[in-house]
This record gives structure tokens, C-alpha cells and sequence, in this order.
């Protein structure tokens, strides 16, 4: 049964010239690159605090798969990372071979300043589902708040939401999960303990977590663990001198639909259990966490996947395989793909088989690349709207390499620089002169070759 709402007024809270949702990764590349061109922009997030997954599923590790490649970061993630460790350092992370870990605190911090430095104006606790429509144009973006529906007018807007709610909103097609049943990979909630024997952890330079884990994982496939959780890897993060371990991946809980709100609260709950369960384990089984405590709980699930918006172009395994090249490339990432098995197949699948015999990981190697195309970023349908990070145009295996925390900041950097484009010359972004893009992510100091 469905109900009508009956008409209301929203007070018109901004002009703009660019509007961008979502505070994560994508987000704020997509709204630093708007205003270092010189663009109005306005931030809107729901939580109240900027950082996307990095900083609300505690995910600080992000480009752990990239340590020890040639490859070298590039643009305002490149500027980020410089900056953030002029400030905070490791974060206080003693682990050797520690590699490009955050706190998620101090990030926190950090993207106030790191944000207000390129003139966007910031709002948090701004939800947004819902958009007015003028013909194939996006007029207004609606914020839901406490006090009411408050519009916002933008000559453009950028989808960052990792969910492409805007875009939902919009009517703009997607896929979402597996092509045959919609099965997302599972949501995550990380968590953090203290209490760890950080002395023995590190002893005569080794890292004794990574032994931990390893043998975690030939316990569970052999069966041993006991545990409820169908989760055979642990990946712990930051260690700190006084035994905090800061992120730990591991409570997962399946069959969830990351946009649907019961689910959602089936997923926070069945995963805070595992937590209480694994706290124990760990207690038990991990030598030197035996005085261990949880100190928190990251403030909300964590997904790796969920809406992939239609856009022009539909990025697909094959072309992250293959290296294929695009004419319109607006990021080049290194080659990887790494997706959990959204039915617990614990199995080693391929790319070949989507997701239905197992997990598929390979993380990148020296020399092999993909690109990303400038289509898979501008949605079909609607004239003023981008899309940047996870919900960009792709298909479900290709969606587990360009999700990656700076593959979406890439994103995120020229979906706002092309909405920069498309305001000074009163274009639409399907409209702009790709080539003058291309050459304006390049003097960003973005590598595209
Ligand atoms: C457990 C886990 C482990 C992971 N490990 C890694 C890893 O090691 N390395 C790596 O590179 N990647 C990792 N990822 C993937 C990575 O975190 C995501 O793919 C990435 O954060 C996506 O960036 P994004 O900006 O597109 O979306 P998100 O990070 O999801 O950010 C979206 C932002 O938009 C906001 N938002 C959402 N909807 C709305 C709305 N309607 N209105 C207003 N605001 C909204 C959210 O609050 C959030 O701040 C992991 C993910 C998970 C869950």
C-alpha cells in the first residue's frame, strides 16, 4: 500500500554555483577541486563530520594495497595525504611498514580545515533525497532538517553519496549488486580495542598482527574457530604505543540492502553481536590480548557497494583487465579488484564469475593499470548532475577496483573540475571540451597516462 504526501513549502536556503552531496573520499575531491577553480560551493553531508567511510566505518587504511609500487599517488589526494602527515605523522601508528594509515579522529580535524582552505562552505547534518525537477534538469536539491524541507539551487550537482541517492532521486537508472539476484557484498562494522600487549606486538621489528591474522585464517578454514561470523580474514590497522588497535574489519553480516532501513538495523545489530563474540575470541585465542577492551564501535555500517548509477559509458571488468584505453581517461588507477562474496562463498572466485563461486581479490602489481572514462561519471537523463566514487557507472566486479578510498577521490577531482568547466562556459557537463578537462587535471598534478 502506498500513502500521498501531501504538498509542502521549502524555504530557499542557498544559490549556488556547484552543490555536492556526500562527504567522503569522492565528495571532498569532487568539492576542493570545485573551489580551488574558483567555483561557489556548497558541501552537504548527513553525519557531522566529513571523511565517508574513512571516518564513519573507521576505514584508515586505505591505500595498504598500494605500499611498495612505483605508482605514486596523485592531485588533491596526493595533497591530502602530504598535509595530513605534516600535521599528525603516522598517527601514532607503530607498526613497522605502517603504510598510509589515518586516524580517523584527526581526519576528522583535519577535513574542516583541508575543505574550508579551498572555499567550500560546509553544511553536516544536511540529508538529502530528494531533488525538484524542471524538465531533464535538476532546479533544486532538497536538505531534509529538523525544521523542515530547506532548497538548494545549483547551476550543478555532483552525486557523492556512494549510494547515488541524488541520482536516485532524479529517476536515473541503476544497477545495485549481483546481475542475477541484486547481492551486494556484505555490509561491516569495524570496531576498536585497547588493552594490547603493543610491546610484544612489535618485538625485534616484526609485525606480529600480520602472523595473527594469518593464523586466524588457517583456523577458520579449518574449522576451528567456532565463531558465528562467516568472515575467514581479521585486517587490523593502526597499532598504537599505548594498545590501541584503531581499526579491526571484521563483524559482516550478509544479504543486506544498504539502502533499505530495515535491513540496515537487522545488519548494525546481528554485527554488534559478532563484536562481543570476537572480543572474546580474541581474549581467548590472540596471544597479548588477553587484558583487551572494546573501546568503540564505529558510528555506522560500513558498504563496499550498493546503487551503480547508467551512465554514458559502463566501466566493466574486461576494461580494468585489459588496461583499456579511453579517449576521454579522467584517472588512471592502478589495476585491482577486491570483493567480498555477497553470499559468504568463502572460495576463491574470479572476475570472470561475478561474484557467484567465491571472493575475488587481486591487488595491483608494478606496471599494470586501468583508466577510468569521463562517461561513466555523467549520468544518462539528467543535464546538471554528476556522479563521483563508488556509485559512478560500472559493473559489479569493476565497481570493487574504482571503489578504492583514492581511485574515488580521482573521481571525485574530476567530476568537480568538470562542473567547474561546465559554469564558467554555461555549459551542461555532457557538453564540455573533454581535451580541456584532460589539460586541467594535468596542470592539478592528476596523472592520466
Ligand atoms: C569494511 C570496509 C573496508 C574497506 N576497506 C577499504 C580499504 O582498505 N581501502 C580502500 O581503498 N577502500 C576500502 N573500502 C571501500 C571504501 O571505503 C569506499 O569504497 C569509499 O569510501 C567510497 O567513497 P565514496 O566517497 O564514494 O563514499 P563514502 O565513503 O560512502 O562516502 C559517502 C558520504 O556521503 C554521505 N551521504 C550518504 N548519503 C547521503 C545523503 N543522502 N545525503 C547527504 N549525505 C550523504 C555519507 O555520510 C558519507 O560521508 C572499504 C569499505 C568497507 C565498508
Amino acid at each position: 500500500m502506498t500513502i500521498t504526501i501531501p504538498e509542502r513549502k521549502a524555504v530557499l536556503y542557498k544559490d549556488i554555483d556547484i552543490l555536492v552531496v556526500g562527504g567522503g573520499p569522492a565528495g571532498i575531491g569532487t568539492a576542493v577541486a570545485a573551489g580551488r577553480g574558483g567555483s561557489k560551493v556548497m558541501l552537504l553531508e548527513k553525519r557531522g563530520f566529513l571523511g565517508g567511510n574513512i571516518t564513519a566505518a573507521y576505514v584508515e587504511t586505505c591505500n595498504h594495497f598500494m605500499h611498495n609500487l612505483s605508482f605514486k599517488t596523485s592531485g588533491i589526494w596526493a595533497d591530502m595525504e602530504n598535509a595530513y602527515r605534516a600535521q599528525f605523522g603516522f598517527s601514532g601508528d607503530i607498526r613497522p611498514h605502517a603504510p598510509n594509515r589515518f586516524s580517523s579522529e584527526y581526519l576528522k580535524i583535519f577535513l574542516d580545515k583541508f575543505t574550508s582552505d579551498a572555499g567550500v562552505e560546509v553544511c553536516l547534518h544536511s540529508f538529502v533525497n530528494e531533488v525538484v525537477m524542471d524538465g531533464g534538469t535538476i532546479a533544486y536539491v532538497i536538505i531534509q532538517s529538523k525544521q523542515g524541507p530547506a532548497a538548494v539551487r545549483a547551476k550543478q550537482v555532483i552525486d557523492c553519496t556512494g549510494d547515488g541517492d541524488v541520482a536516485f532521486a532524479a529517476g536515473v537508472p541503476f544497477d545495485q549488486g549481483r546481475e542475477k539476484d541484486g547481492l551486494c557484498q556484505p555490509g561491516t562494522l569495524n570496531f576498536r580495542i585497547n588493552g594490547v600487549d603493543a610491546v610484544a606486538m612489535v618485538k625485534d621489528g616484526k609485525d606480529k598482527l600480520r602472523e595473527i591474522m594469518k593464523r586466524f585464517r588457517e583456523d577458520y578454514r579449518a574449522g576451528r574457530t567456532g565463531l558465528s561470523c562467516k568472515r575467514q580474514d581479521i585486517p587490523m590497522g593502526r597499532l598504537t604505543e599505548n594498545g590501541i588497535i584503531s581499526y579491526i574489519n571484521y563483524p559482516c553480516a550478509y544479504g543486506i540492502d544498504p539502502t533499505n532501513f530495515a535491513d540496515l538495523s537487522r545488519g548494525e545489530m546481528e554485527c554488534r553481536g559478532y563484536i562481543m563474540e570476537m572480543c572474546e575470541y580474541m581474549q581467548k585465542n590472540f596471544e597479548g590480548f588477553e587484558h583487551i577492551e572494546l573501546a568503540s564501535i564505529a558510528p555506522e555500517i560500513g558498504f563496499r557497494d550498493s546503487r551503480r548509477i547508467h551512465g554514458e559509458y559502463t566501466l566493466t571488468i574486461d576494461d580494468v583487465l585489459s588496461g583499456r584505453h579511453f579517449d576521454d581517461v579522467i584517472a588512471l588507477y592502478p589495476q585491482f579488484y577486491d570483493m567480498l562474496s555477497p553470499d559468504a562463498n568463502m572460495n576463491e572466485g574470479s572476475p570472470q564469475d561475478k561474484g557467484y563461486n567465491g571472493y575475488i581479490c587481486s591487488y595491483p602489481k608494478d606496471g599494470l593499470y586501468f583508466e577510468i572514462p569521463y562517461r561513466s561519471l555523467l549520468p544518462v537523463g539528467v543535464e546538471n548532475l554528476l556522479v563521483a566514487g563508488r556509485c559512478i557507472s560500472a559493473d559489479h566486479v569493476a565497481e570493487s577496483g574504482i571503489r578504492a578510498i583514492s581511485a574515488c577521490m580521482y573521481t571525485g577531482q574530476a567530476a568537480g573540475t568538470a562542473a567547474g568547466i561546465a559554469v564558467q562556459k554555461g555549459l551542461s557537463p555532457r557538453t564540455i571540451d573533454v581535451k580541456e578537462l584532460q589539460n586541467t587535471l594535468r596542470l592539478q598534478k592528476l596523472i592520466l597516462e
